[in-house]
């Protein structure tokens, strides 16, 4: 059957009354800032005290976005006698967020947590090159990435943590039984 002329604009005239009377859900940003997740994908942050230049996120990143320079150098050995080591030294990291495509492929194979994402969004710029950001720039975004969320109580005791409680209670110990020596002999 065919629709009654006019009927169309009844339907669009009673969808627009009814959105009417309906609370806007418009945010007038940027007076009104938006309430993001704490994992949003905003920025990344690189803590460069972690990174050992391994240069695995820089390999698998599918946007070739990540540019790292490093040199190598001799470290001393530890013990006399021992062997020259050699490290990897960071000239240069930096990330493009011109090209990134904000996959999160680069923290999720950062084996040494040096990359986070930070919640931090408003970063535009007007001259495209300033979107590449240097390390100092990715450093300075670490102190924007929230803290990890608390633990599930009945999840288990995460490794590093036991093994830093464990060294801590032997370094106690230690401590504890010359004191008690000196005590028992006094
Ligand atoms: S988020 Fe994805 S595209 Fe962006 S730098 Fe990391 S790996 Fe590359
Ligand atoms: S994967 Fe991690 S440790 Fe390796 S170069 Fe990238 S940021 Fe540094």
């Amino acid at each position: 059957m065919a629709p009654l002329p006019g009927s169309g604009l009844a339907k669009g005239l009673a969808v627009t009354l009814r959105t009417m009377t309906r609370k806007s859900v418009t945010a007038q940003y940027p007076d009104a800032q938006p309430d993001l997740p704490p994992r949003s994908r905003g920025v990344i942050g690189l803590f460069e005290e972690n990174c050992t230049v391994c240069m695995l996120c820089a390999r698998e990143c599918p946007d070739w976005c990540i540019y790292i320079d490093s040199h190598k150098e001799t470290v001393p050995p530890a013990a006399p006698g021992g062997r020259e080591r050699s490290r990897n030294v960071l000239d240069r990291f930096a990330i493009d967020f011109a090209l990134c495509m904000y996959c999160g492929i680069c923290i999720e194979v950062c084996p040494f947590d040096a990359l986070f994402w930070s919640p931090e969004f408003e970063y535009a710029e007007t001259d495209i090159h300033e979107l590449t950001h240097e390390r100092d720039k990715l450093r300075e975004w670490m102190w924007t990435v929230p803290a990890p969320p608390a633990l599930d109580p009945a999840a288990e005791e995460p490794k590093e943590i036991a093994a830093a409680r464990k060294t801590a209670e032997k370094l106690a110990a230690a401590k504890a039984e010359p004191d008690e020596a000196q005590g028992g002999s006094s």
